[in-house]
């Protein structure tokens, strides 16, 4: 299975750099070209638990001259889907397939209507990795991947989809209905991003104080309704999932924390901001995932230069 990333940072690394130690045949793309650089020159350096190997990878810069796809894995953040998407329009075989992995709900939406319903594989995976330099990243843990078709088109794709990325090593499953996972994993991302980038705390703080806890315990009931009006089985213990990640977690700072402190964009727009719209089309009211949702893009707006 001929396959480029789109997106070669924390995440498009790591994927890749796994399909390449299997190796297969993955072309990692991204535009940062001094990444890309050390990616060609001396490999991916990859730590996992104090130890760091190199895997030999290809990178590249520039979509034009590569080998048609038969998969394309976006891992770009959710501001850059559209254009990766039309990229990927391009890269696409005849009857080839685009994965998103990314968090949020939208992304796969936007990569259907660019390259077509039938097309689009989307997921959520509980590896992470952090980017740590051009060239280098931190496989920061592992866990599932859960993949499906998006809009209906034929499951045996998917299927074949996880079976290659089992044969890489990266525990796959693919499954019928892919919705309840995506919004699973929402609620998470829902009742801890936006607070911890707001007040600068590290997710197990969200636990500190009652006041906090009943922040992210009305964003997620919130988000909870919205799923459910919208058809999806979400778990019924939804907030007590919540605070069970922010507890395991309890050292990290989200990633919407860490865009924010870095003062890059947020994923906002496909976590709350997701909520936002799904509730404004079913005429719902969501006024603490509207709040946070402004409040987020008015700090992204003013980052001071
Ligand atoms: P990242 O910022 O490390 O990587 C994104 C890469 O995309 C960057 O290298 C950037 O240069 C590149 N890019 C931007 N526009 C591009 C374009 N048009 N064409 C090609 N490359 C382009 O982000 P990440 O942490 O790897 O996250 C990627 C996605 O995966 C996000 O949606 C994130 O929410 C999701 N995710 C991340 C983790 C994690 O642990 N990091 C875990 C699960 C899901």
């Amino acid at each position: 299975m001929q396959t480029v990333i789109i997106g070669a940072g924390a995440m498009g690394c790591l994927f890749g750099g796994l399909l390449s130690e299997a190796g297969m045949p993955v072309v990692l793309l991204d535009v940062w070209r001094a990444h890309v650089q050390a990616l060609t020159r001396n490999g991916l350096s990859v730590e996992w638990r104090g130890k760091t190997r190199t895997i030999a990878v290809q990178a590249t810069t520039r979509a034009a001259g590569l080998e048609a796809a038969d998969l394309v894995i976006i891992f770009v953040k959710s501001g850059h889907t559209a254009e990766a998407a039309r990229t990927a329009a391009e890269l696409c075989a005849e009857g080839g397939l685009v994965l998103t992995l990314q968090n949020g709900l939208g992304n796969a939406d936007i990569l259907a209507r660019i390259v077509g319903d039938e097309r689009v594989v989307a997921g959520t995976t509980a590896q992470g990795a952090t980017l740590l330099g051009p060239g280098r990243i931190r496989h920061a843990g592992r866990g599932p991947t859960v993949i499906g078709m998006w809009r209906g088109g034929n499951f045996q794709k998917a299927l074949q989809v996880a079976d290659w990325l089992n044969s890489a090593g990266i525990p796959t499953e693919a499954v019928e209905d892919i919705r309840p996972v995506i919004w699973n994993k929402l609620m998470v991302n829902v009742g801890i991003n936006a607070i911890t980038a707001l007040t600068g705390i590290r997710n197990g703080q969200l636990l500190d104080l009652p006041q906090t806890r009943a922040l992210s315990r009305a964003a997620v009931e919130e988000a909870a309704a919205v799923a459910r009006a919208c058809g999806v089985a979400v778990a019924e213990d939804a907030v007590q999932r919540v605070f069970a990640v922010a507890r395991a977690t309890a050292e990290n700072r989200s990633s919407m924390g860490q865009d924010i402190d870095a003062r890059r964009m947020t994923e906002i727009e496909m976590i709350n901001g997701a909520v936002v719209r799904r509730a404004a089309e079913l005429g719902m009211a969501v006024p603490v995932n509207q709040t946070l949702t402004a409040l987020v893009e008015t700090l992204q707006a003013h980052y001071p230069s």
